[in-house]
């Protein structure tokens, strides 16, 4: 099995780390009801999609 033949200096972890911040999650207001949503998906709050209601919300 091939074996990194030094350590990983603190330096190039936290070059290679550098990348992996998580970017905020990109909520919209829905058409519909004005609650946020993620974008490409149903809204939770009134199951409304691209203008047309997909799930009822009664219940
Ligand atoms: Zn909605």
């Amino acid at each position: 099995m091939a074996v990194p033949k030094r350590k990983t200096s603190p330096s190039k972890r936290n070059m290679r780390r550098s990348h992996h911040a998580l970017k905020p999650a990109p909520f919209q207001e829905c058409t519909n009801c004005g609650e946020l949503k993620l974008p490409h998906n149903l809204c939770a709050a009134c199951g409304h999609y691209n203008g047309r209601e997909i799930v009822s919300t009664e219940g």
